[in-house]
């Protein structure tokens, strides 16, 4: 597989470095209740947040729950495309009301997917919303989103690995790389990429 990549953008020790960092933040940064940091529920959007969520919440020690919503943008290309929500994989709590969330994702680019998200939960009336995506990149789309929390500002770049795809593959690669032109030529269906 790593001959299959350009390169290396962010490898797994400063991975691992970033998480304990925005893990902190994060439960200095949940309200207090009763002297103790409030219940968090942190909701991946699946499938790219998965590796990412896994290793975070192993770092946040206070109460947490876990719920996920599914919203897929890419299909086999590797250009954002029109955001759809899949309510099969989705196990939101009609009921958020007194509980804060923490929305998560693998990467902001055009701002569709989370967006989506975000408006699914804003709807059942969360005590608070806060958003942490891994990756963003440097777009005005992107900018134009509240995100509480940043992993790395990447540059504008199709980027694989930790629990992001090209065409299924790659999520399992332990660091975020830039796949060759021709493996992206070689899996991405012809028509997907117009
Ligand atoms: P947005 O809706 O912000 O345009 O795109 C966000 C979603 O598209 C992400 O959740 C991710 O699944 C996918 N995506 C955006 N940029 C990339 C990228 O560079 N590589 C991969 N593998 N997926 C991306
Ligand atoms: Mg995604
Ligand atoms: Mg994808």
């Amino acid at each position: 597989m790593d001959a299959d990549l350009e390169t290396i953008l962010i490898d797994e020790q400063q991975i691992s470095r970033r998480l304990d960092d925005l893990a902190a933040r994060m439960v200095a940064e949940v309200p207090r209740e009763g002297g103790v940091p409030a219940e968090i529920v942190l909701i991946p959007i699946m499938t790219g947040a998965l590796v990412f969520t896994a290793d975070l919440i192993r770092r946040i020690p206070t109460m947490l729950c876990l719920h996920t919503v599914a919203i897929s943008s890419y299909g086999r290309a590797t250009q954002p495309g029109e955001a759809s929500f899949n309510r099969e994989l989705t196990s939101l709590p009609d009921d958020l009301s007194g509980r804060h969330v923490i929305l998560v994702d693998d990467i902001l680019d055009s701002g569709q997917t989370l967006k989506m998200a975000q408006a699914h939960v804003l709807e059942r009336g969360p005590a608070s919303m806060k958003t942490c995506v891994l990756l963003r990149k440097p777009t005005n789309a992107a900018r134009a989103v509240p995100v509480e929390y940043v992993g790395f500002d990447i540059p504008d770049r199709f980027v694989v690995g930790y629990g992001l795809d090209l065409a299924g593959y790659y999520r399992n690669l332990p660091m975020i790389a830039v796949p060759r032109a021709s493996v992206i030529e070689r899996l991405v269906e012809p028509s997907a990429t117009s």
